[in-house]
């Protein structure tokens, strides 16, 4: 018999109002009024990025317009974003992460995974003492303030970081898990978005209680893998690993890969690739209601060698015109142009559930682009519905028209 594996010790680290947080390090008098950072302050529309603690208490929220956020709070400070800035602070602070341990998987600008089992010998074992320790150097080395959910999944951790903020540790042990995890909505547990919220209430599963104690069966019925995913991961028995920087692989991804007819020479073969691969890879995540954070491509040439390359794209995406603009990217920046490929991948990684990511604070969109991302958005969700009647060979996008690589037709079924 085989003795059972330990409970891994994950912690979910989040920094506090990070963009506001950041600011407040400069100007410490903005600490004591109200204060947002805005993507654009001159305009009614600039979007609301991240909001101080006092500025939380007039209920300001983050994706709201500059106008409404000062109606509730006409003495509102703005403050312009800078990114820059923000990602320098992002490095400090997970060079204080990765003195703990060497497994330091980052999410997003401002929050990462680490799982720090076999590193607590100088705690005596005790992770909650590490993880305590990690919230005060943060705070007096880089000033800001850091939330942080210790669990033995990554799911719970996650919860654990939100349950108690700012500056706190929060423990989702063996013990207490039902009585915290079990009372939240659904809609707080990872993945689960505001279509998959909608879909579970219909089932009567409004708390992750709920959603632990489904059938099952029925959650795999209704939902397909994902529901199963569901159930796994309200019940605490997500196994997936905290990835340490360029181990590649996410949480979850979305991805297609083609061997074509004949290898890609011209540019224009590979953007008829590319424009085939996105289309199906974002068609995929938006039936699925996710956006990724991370494109990644792999290319591989006649000789079956292979190559893979990854890029953090400005905001989460589930839109066929970004993802693949990325791809294009990564292939203009690491493959030899005209080089044949026999086979091209394109994968979405890191998955947020979509209305998760409009809300992010990575949406540092200025207005154009803003307004672009709006009428793709419009137009891809058309051709999900015109798919959706009239299957999936029904709207063949123009660039894939009359190819010879052998596509023939959208494959999402
Ligand atoms: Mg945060």
């Amino acid at each position: 018999m085989t003795e059972p594996k330990p409970d891994r010790q994950i912690f979910h680290c989040d920094c506090n109002s990070f963009f506001a947080s950041v600011e407040e390090t400069f100007r410490p008098e903005l600490r004591s009024v109200p204060m947002a950072v805005a993507g654009d302050p001159e305009s009614r529309h600039g979007i609301i990025l991240a909001k101080n603690e006092r500025a939380k208490k007039y209920k300001i929220s983050t994706a709201e317009t500059v106008w409404s956020a000062k109606k509730k709070c006409p003495e509102l400070v703005l403050v312009p974003p800078r990114r820059q800035t923000y990602s320098e602070f992002c490095e400090r602070v997970n060079a204080i992460y990765e003195q703990y341990s060497p497994l330091v998987e980052r999410f997003g600008v401002d929050e990462s995974f680490i799982d720090v089992t076999g590193c607590l010998r100088s705690f005596g074992g005790d992770a909650l003492k590490c993880a305590n320790e990690i919230r005060e150097r943060v705070k007096r080395e880089i000033d800001i303030t850091i939330s942080i959910g210790v669990s033995w999944n990554k799911i719970f951790a996650k919860l654990g970081s939100d349950y108690k903020k700012p500056d706190a540790v929060t423990n989702i042990n063996r013990e207490n898990w039902k009585e915290i995890v079990f009372p939240l909505p659904a809609s707080d547990l990872f993945f689960v978005g505001r279509k998959t919220a909608d879909a579970l209430g219909k089932m009567g599963v409004r708390t992750i209680g709920d959603l632990a104690n489904f059938d099952r069966d029925l959650l795999v019925r209704r939902f397909g893998k994902f529901g199963e995913q569901l159930f796994i991961n309200a019940n605490g028995l997500d196994a997936s690993p905290v990835l340490a920087a360029g181990e590649g692989e996410a949480i979850k991804s979305v991805g297609n890969g083609y061997t074509f007819k004949r290898d890609l020479l011209s540019e224009s073969d590979v953007k008829t690739a590319v424009a085939y691969l996105s289309d199906s890879v974002a068609t995929r995540l938006r039936k699925h209601d996710f956006k990724c954070r991370v494109v990644q491509v792999a290319i591989k040439d006649t000789n079956l060698q292979s190559i893979t390359r990854q890029m953090t794209i400005a905001a989460p995406s589930h839109l066929a015109s970004e993802i693949g603009a990325a791809a294009l990217e990564l292939i203009a920046k690491h493959w030899k142009a005209g080089k044949p490929i026999r086979t091209l991948t394109i994968s979405g990684e890191n998955l947020v559930p979509a209305d998760q990511a409009e809300s992010e604070q990575l949406s540092l969109f200025d207005e154009p682009s803003a307004r672009n991302n709006e009428r793709n958005e419009k137009l891809e969700l058309t051709l999900d519905k015109i798919r959706e009647r009239y299957g999936s060979k029904a709207v063949i996008t123009g660039n894939i028209l009359g190819n010879d690589l052998g596509i023939r037709d959208n494959v999402n079924k």
